[in-house]
């Protein structure tokens, strides 16, 4: 099959997150079953042109969107060793920024998203002809690329080029959806009654992209079994668990794979010794390296606990803020990576500060200093209020780190918590998104930590569980066969 995967992120060229990380990979797992893979990604600043050797290609394009004329350029990287080949769509005005969606000095995302991303739809379709590609499957990830879809069934509908072309959208958090005011209907180009009450795009009187891409796609996936079920629901839906629902027969969970190649800790180049279940004493190396460096005192017995994560509501810090004063009675050490909202930037500051020789927070994006923690921590801290999928409890039990998580989403299709009667387990898992439910769940962890033999038990337990790629490429392959065949 054709594959034309569009999305906003896609490691190792722009990444803010788990986005970025899977479209990194699923797409050489694609190639790999024998797909024609194509990338398309805008062409930010921030992109190195010569680290990545992308070339630009001299064909002169212009895009027309919201009465506005603008040129486009591309360029492109045919990377041999994965058989996929990456286009970047550029417009200076547009995606010559340093960050991808956030405004860093108003505080908020960037007022022109809705034309920036409807820009980058059409010239998909642009770059797409020019380059005589005829996709058999439009894959558009999150509500970035949410566009393509309704594009394709209204629009183009009648285009004879993508005549038969499927869509498939996939949500990687439904939190995000892409909601603009109401005027900025009108510069989509797009029938009237497409705004219509409670029609494709119409949400609470905004336009919503991701809506409209449920409403029209031929499939939608999410990244866990968990989170497709828990996405009905009024709890995780979003306000858009109606529209799920109606969709429920083309709805379904993939989980998300992980690129082993990048995190392992027996070929991991970022980590100072490398390490296998087999022989876990270089990850005693990386724990020492790890305390020194953020100059927290070396002891041996005391667990570190780590934590990367975005500093967001999601990912469970209030729940954190709320424990931390009681965990840190306990002897225990904490490093934190992550950036996000400014209240857990001062809330971390603030721990640090309290807890000289038991806390340190690096509170920036930083990927070497991730799998560092990765590789240094005992423990690793993930409590989300919802997880679509998560990526860090997995690359946390390939590194022998136990995960202690909350029973939601894709942690619950991925941890399995520990039983002290018969020492079955990967990790420390809790249900309910309570301070005493999460200091129930790190009580349990801490006291088996001690007890190495049982403890490395689980750690191993963990280093055995493969969430590698190839299967659930599989599964998006046989999805996209249906679809073709139908
Ligand atoms: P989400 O996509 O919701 O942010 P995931 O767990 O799916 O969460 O993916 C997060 C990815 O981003 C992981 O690869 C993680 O290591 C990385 N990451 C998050 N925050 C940071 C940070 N501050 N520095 C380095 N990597 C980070």
């Amino acid at each position: 099959m054709r594959i034309a995967v569009i999305a906003s992120e896609a490691a190792p060229f722009a990444r803010t997150g788990g986005l970025g990380d899977v479209v990194g990979a699923l797409p050489a797992a694609l190639a790999r079953l024998g797909h024609d893979v194509k990338v398309y990604l805008p062409r930010y600043g921030s992109i190195d042109a010569a680290k990545f050797a992308l070339v630009p290609l001299d064909w002169e394009a212009t895009i027309n969107v919201a009465g506005k004329t603008r040129p486009l350029s591309v360029e492109v990287k045919h990377d041999r060793k994965n058989g996929v080949e990456y286009f970047f769509l550029g417009n200076q005005e547009f995606f010559g920024r340093q960050n991808l969606y956030h405004d860093p000095e108003a505080g908020k995302d960037y007022d022109d998203n809705d034309e920036r991303f409807l820009f980058f739809s059409h010239a998909v379709f642009e770059t797409l002809k020019r380059d005589g590609f005829q996709p058999d499957i439009f894959h558009a990830h999150d509500w970035q690329a949410a566009l393509i879809t309704p594009l394709i069934k209204t629009v183009k509908a009648g285009d004879g080029f993508f005549a038969g072309a499927r869509t498939v959208l996939t949500i990687h958090n439904l939190a995000y959806q892409g909601t603009f005011e109401k005027d900025s209907f009108d510069k989509l180009g797009l029938p009237a009654d497409l705004f219509r009450a409670t029609g494709p795009f119409e949400f609470y009187e905004k336009v919503n992209f991701l809506k409209a891409a449920i409403w029209f796609a031929d499939k939608i996936t999410t990244v866990s079994e968990q989170y497709a079920r828990e996405i009905q629901s009024p709890e995780y839906g979003c306000g858009l668990d109606g529209v799920l629902q109606q969709r429920v027969e083309d709805l379904v969970g993939i989980l998300n794979g992980v690129d082993y190649t990048v995190w392992s800790p027996s070929r991991d180049h970022k980590i100072p010794f490398k390490y296998h279940r087999a022989n876990l004493s270089g990850k005693r190396g990386n724990k020492v390296e790890l305390l020194r460096r953020a100059s927290l005192p070396i002891r041996g017995k005391t667990p570190l606990i780590g934590v990367i994560s975005r500093l967001v509501d999601q990912k469970g810090f209030d729940l954190v803020a709320a424990v931390a004063d009681r965990l840190f009675e306990e002897d225990v050490q904490m490093i934190v990576l992550g950036s996000g909202a400014e209240m857990y930037h001062k809330f971390f500051q603030y721990l640090e500060q309290k807890y000289p020789d038991k806390c340190r927070a690096y509170l920036t994006f930083d990927d070497d200093l991730a799998h560092r923690i990765e590789a240094g921590s005992d423990i690793f801290l993930m409590p989300s209020r919802f997880e679509p999928c998560g990526l860090n409890q997995m690359y946390s039990l390939k590194y022998g780190t136990v995960p202690v998580v909350r029973r939601v989403g894709g942690l619950a299709d991925t941890v399995e918590d520990y039983d002290e009667d018969t020492g079955a387990g990967t990790g420390f898992v809790f249900e309910e998104y309570t301070e005493d439910a999460l200091l129930e769940a790190l009580a349990r962890a801490l006291r088996l930590f001690p007890r190495k033999r049982q403890w490395t038990k689980v750690v191993k337990a963990g280093m055995a569980q493969d969430y590698s790629w190839d299967q659930s490429a599989q599964k998006y392959h046989r999805l996209f066969e249906q679809l073709v065949h139908s």
